[in-house]
């Protein structure tokens, strides 16, 4: 890179072979020094601009990895969750209740065996009663 003129800031001769007065040198230089000042400015919003678009990524790779975090945790807790219950550690998980309980069909089957013995009524009465859902 060519050496540039101490005084107008020109390329191709130095200060003491310079060819412009003082006064021109000055504001050859200054207008130098603004084109500079003016090149620093572009380059730094330039690089204000790079680097929101890379503080938006951050903050996506963040919050996804948030989210990621958070499904692979609850995930974990329904897995200690079942195992504990399988394990008999912990509290236990009752099964959802689905059809009549043990009691409930051994009641009925009497009930069905002695129906002869039991009023027409009084039968139909207490088999409803069985099925009823709390
Ligand atoms: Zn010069």
């Amino acid at each position: 890179m060519p050496n540039r003129c101490g005084a107008c800031r020109q390329f191709g001769h130095n200060r003491t072979r310079c060819p412009h007065d003082a006064a021109t040198a000055r504001s050859l230089r200054e207008e130098f020094n603004g084109a500079q000042r003016e090149d620093a400015q572009r380059r730094y919003r330039e690089l204000q601009g790079r680097q929101a678009i890379l503080d938006e990524r951050a903050r996506a790779i963040q919050s996804s990895n948030a989210e990621f975090r958070m499904s692979m945790y609850s995930q974990v807790v329904d897995m200690q969750r079942r195992l504990e219950a399988l394990t008999g550690n912990g509290p236990s998980v009752p099964p959802p209740r689905t059809g009549p309980t043990v009691r409930e069909v051994k009641i009925q089957e009497i009930l069905f065996d002695r129906c002869q013995e039991i009023p027409e009524g009084l039968y139909k009465e207490l088999m409803d009663a069985l099925v009823i859902r709390g």
